[in-house]
């Protein structure tokens, strides 16, 4: 099973080292999972600044 990880930065959710979106530090200790379709219809995405779809998690320690 891959390890699924998030950035420490944008908190977008990847299986690399490096966060793919914006280079950031991922880490392995994040907690939520979101997935964000259309994130001007998203009030979520909005309050969480995320300008873009994908999947996210709700909290990075
Ligand atoms: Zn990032």
């Amino acid at each position: 099973m891959i390890q699924l990880k998030a950035c420490r930065n944008c908190r977008s959710i990847t299986d690399q080292n490096k966060c793919p979106r914006c280079g950031g530090e991922v880490s392995r200790e994040w907690q939520g999972y979101l997935i964000v379709l259309d994130p001007e219809k998203s009030e979520i995405a909005r309050k969480m600044g995320i300008h873009a779809s994908g999947r996210y998690a709700l909290r990075v320690k």
